[in-house]
This record gives structure tokens, sequence and C-alpha cells, in this order.
């Protein structure tokens, strides 16, 4: 028998090349409204937020969010402050039903 040496490669998980799930899109979306993000990110930040009404919700809340922070202060807002946004946004999320169970 003679092999031919070739592997096929059938694992590719379109779904993370195609765009990214609710949970990266709020992990990143500072980071994002931050323009921190490479270009392939932001495409699939933006391509996300254009497609899910949740995430959309958001990202207008942290945007509100940011404007008050760089009020306050110009610098970025710290980590702690970050976490406690998430915190409240994913807790909203939850009260309005919006997370798949
Ligand atoms: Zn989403």
């Amino acid at each position: 028998m003679s092999g031919t040496g070739t592997t096929g490669g059938g694992d590719v998980v379109e779904a993370a090349a195609a765009g990214c799930d609710c949970q990266e899109a709020v992990d990143r979306l500072w980071e994002y409204l931050d323009d921190e993000l490479g270009t392939e990110e932001t495409a699939r930040i933006r391509a996300h937020l254009d497609g899910c009404t949740p995430c959309i919700s958001e990202r207008d809340l942290d945007l509100t969010i940011k404007v008050v922070v760089r009020r306050g202060c110009r610098e970025q807002a710290p980590a702690e402050l970050r976490l406690r946004v998430i915190e409240q946004i994913t807790a909203l999320r939850v009260a309005a039903g919006t997370t798949t169970a």
C-alpha cells in the first residue's frame, strides 16, 4: 500500500473565524472601545456587535460609562472598576433574560 502522506485538516472551527460569541465580545468590549485591538480583532467584535442586540446594548452602556470615567480622570479605568462594570453588565443581562441558558 502506498500511503499518501497527507493529513486532512478538518478541525477548522469556522465559528471562531467567522465571529465571536457574546462572552468574547463583552470581554473585549472595553479594548474595542479604546481602539486597543488589532484590525482583525476589531472587525470580529464589530461584526458581532452589529448582529447581536444584547451586545449592542452593552456597547452603548459601556460607551456611557467610559464617558463618565473619562470626565473624572483622563487615564483608563482601573481594572477593579472595569471588573465591576462587567459584573453589572452581566447582572443586567441575567435580569433581562438575554443569556443563553
Ligand atoms: Zn452578543
